[in-house]
């Protein structure tokens, strides 16, 4: 995760909106690879492993388990990070191009968030156009290049501040009602969301075009504040 990152990040717990505070056992260059965030509202701690943020857990200060800030269903079971080495995740330049335009990724800069298996196309999202990308729900195990990703784990939310997206492009795994509609309610306005067509948009974005596969649309940024653009 990187440092910079932390700032769009807010609790999932449904409470006033606010940061959280990174706690940092172990830096790579500006990457947080191991430690945890924690919410100075509800006392959570949601650890961070291997650049990943759990926030399908969370765990209060004296060590004692709180229920889930979403319900669990997606956190990593053991033996999966295993299974995954198998998984090879080749990026597709026709996808990833096609994607680029969907999300209107011209200038660079700002955060794009990457859903499920999308998490292929880090590297060339990151190289090629400039922009941090943060990952939803990636395949365990993946390591673009090496590097550790600025990826979170959550259930039926996307933990980020309102207007802190710049783009979001969900898979199939990803797009799920819920995570659709805080996908758009974290995205400025103008920015853009893409998604498969069998899903049914979420409010507060507009239909641009869709093709056989995906639909494009547009954040009206109905409760967006005006956000920093990062670079990395
Ligand atoms: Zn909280």
């Amino acid at each position: 995760m990187h440092i910079e990152l932390v700032d769009s990040l807010r609790c999932p717990h449904p409470h006033e909106d606010t940061w959280l505070v990174a706690s940092v056992t172990r830096f790579e260059g500006r990457d947080i690879v191991e430690g945890s965030l924690g919410c100075p509202v509800c006392r959570r701690q949601y650890a961070v492993r291997e650049g990943e943020v759990d926030f399908t857990v969370s765990v209060a200060p004296g060590g004692d388990a709180l229920p889930p800030a979403a319900a669990a269903g997606t956190a990593a079971r053991p033996g999966e990070t295993q299974q995954a080495a198998a998984f090879t995740l080749v990026p597709d330049e026709e996808v990833f191009l096609r994607a680029r335009a969907l999300l209107a990724l011209g200038e660079p800069g700002g955060i794009v968030l990457l859903g499920g298996a999308h998490a292929r196309n880090a590297d060339a999202f990151e190289d090629e156009v400039q922009v941090t990308t943060l990952l939803l729900n990636a395949p365990a195990g993946l390591r673009p290049s090496g590097r550790y990703p600025s990826a979170m784990r959550a259930t039926d939310t996307v933990p980020v501040a309102g207007g802190g997206l710049r783009g979001a492009w969900l898979d199939r795994d990803t797009a799920t009602p819920a995570i659709m509609a805080a996908a758009a309610r974290a995205l400025r306005r103008g920015g853009r969301l893409v998604a498969p067509v069998e899903v049914m948009l979420p409010a507060g974005v507009r239909e641009l075009a869709r093709d056989r596969r995906e639909w494009v649309a547009e954040g009206e940024g109905g409760m967006s504040a005006p956000v920093a653009i990062r670079r990395r």
